[in-house]
């Protein structure tokens, strides 16, 4: 064997290693790379995801070099600005489910004049498209006061209430405000109230007001005016006793008029209050019954009462439903001709305590049974009876209505009006 000289072997050995080392920082440079391509994979990954808008998932470990550590920075800012979006999005949700709920129409429409938000009464009202948003006002709202008052406030004026009738529909009245908005840039916004069910009242109560002057004027005029006569010629003592019988019905009538307007007031104002107690029903409708024999009779009218064993007793106001039997047997007394007959009936049915009224008069003409509730409403004004005020059905209604039940009339197919009161059965 030759022997190498020992320099040489220095040589070569150094050479080996030298190969070894660029070799095994080769591999060591090729395999950093390899994972640090796999990592700007994962965050690119990651990003992709992110804008795709799933941030859920945890984020992977970044590593703790200064790549890792700006991932790392992205990433809880992304995460931070995910939690914004998402209370956003709930701040919205809720600003739109309240919106929904509204009965008030609102509007609102950006400095470009384009419809930013409609609620759905705002829709209805105006009859706007479902697809109105981001379209111009102009075109999109068809009420040109609508359109000027909302130009006034894009202008930044505050233009005051506007009172309307919605396209076509003249029944339903109401008042739109518009006010201008100022937040990134100039907008406006339009709030309408469907006004209808107060102007209904109104009428209402000024048509009660009128009728309640009218009620009352009569029997004054009366009374002021055989008054005077009194005081002109009060020699004639027939005459004074006449005269004075006369002041005495109409203030009768008066009395009469402020007694049931007093107490539609109390009910109205739900003053009265109610006892619950077990009310014998049978005795109730008999006393009333009674009551009216002597009147019934003078008009050769029949009356008489069926009470069925398990209706003749029921936990209720006596005294609310003595009130209520009492008017409707008084008005079939009143409105059924001579020789009819009026029947007072009680029965459970369906679970229900029903009591009827039923009488074989003229009944009540179609377009009026519905009416025939209201105050001051009377059919035929030439048949109303002289006490009458017109208000007792509607105090009977009322009455109904606190004792939790409610009332209703129809014609019978023989002729004659009936009335129903239903009451929650409670014996
Ligand atoms: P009134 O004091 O005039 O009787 P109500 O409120 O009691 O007032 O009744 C309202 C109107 O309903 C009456 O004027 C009458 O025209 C009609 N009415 C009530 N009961 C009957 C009935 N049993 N038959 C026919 N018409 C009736």
């Amino acid at each position: 064997m030759i022997g190498l000289p020992s320099p040489l072997l220095f040589v070569l050995a150094f050479a080996a290693g030298a190969i070894f080392a660029l070799a095994a920082l080769a591999w060591f440079r090729s395999s950093t790379e390899a994972r640090q391509r796999q990592r700007v994979d994962t965050m690119l990954s990651v990003a992709r995801r992110y804008t795709l808008g799933d941030l859920s998932r945890p984020a992977p470990d970044y590593g703790d070099d200064d790549l890792g550590s700006v991932a790392r920075g992205m990433d809880q800012a992304v995460q931070e600005l995910g939690r914004r979006l998402d209370s956003l999005a709930r701040d919205r949700a809720r600003m739109e489910a309240i919106l929904a709920s509204m009965i008030e129409g609102v509007l609102v429409v950006n400095e470009q004049g384009r419809l930013q938000l409609v609620n759905d009464a705002a829709r209805r009202i105006l009859k706007l498209e479902k697809d109105s948003i981001d379209h111009s006002y102009v075109e999109a709202i068809r009420h040109p006061g609508i359109v000027e008052h909302i130009g006034r406030a894009l202008k930044g004026e505050e233009p005051e209430g506007l009172e309307l009738s919605v396209t076509r529909d003249t029944t339903r009245t109401l008042v739109a405000r518009v006010a201008p908005v100022v937040t990134a840039g100039r907008g406006a916004v339009l709030v309408m109230h469907d006004i209808t069910d107060l102007r209904k009242a109104d009428l209402i109560r000024r048509d009660f007001v009128a009728n309640v002057s009218h009620e009352l004027r009569t029997p004054l005029t009366a009374i002021k005016g055989y008054a005077e006569a009194l005081l002109d010629d009060g020699d004639d003592a027939e005459a004074r006793r006449r005269f004075l019988e006369i002041i005495h019905r109409h203030a009768t009538r008066m009395e009469r008029l402020v007694k049931d307007l007093l107490r539609l007031a109390r009910l109205d104002a739900g003053q009265e209050a109610v006892e619950l107690a077990p009310c014998d029903i049978d005795a109730l409708v008999r006393g009333i019954v009674n009551d009216f024999d002597a009147v019934a009779q003078e008009k050769g009218q029949t009356i008489g009462a069926h009470i069925a064993p398990e209706a003749a007793m029921l936990v209720t106001d006596a005294a609310k439903l003595h009130d209520v039997v009492r008017n409707l047997v008084e008005n079939a007394v009143n409105y059924t001709p001579e020789g009819g007959a009026i029947d007072v009936g009680a029965a459970v049915k369906a679970g229900r305590f029903q009591l009827t009224v039923a009488d074989t008069g003229h009944g009540i003409a179609p377009d009026d049974l519905g009416r025939v509730f209201e105050r001051f409403y009377r059919v035929d004004k030439s048949r109303t009876r002289p006490g009458g005020t017109g208000l007792g059905l509607s105090i009977v209604k009322h009455l109904v209505q606190v004792l939790n039940g409610e009332v209703v009339v129809e014609n019978q197919p023989g002729g004659g009006a009936l009335f129903t009161v239903i009451l929650p059965w409670r014996s």
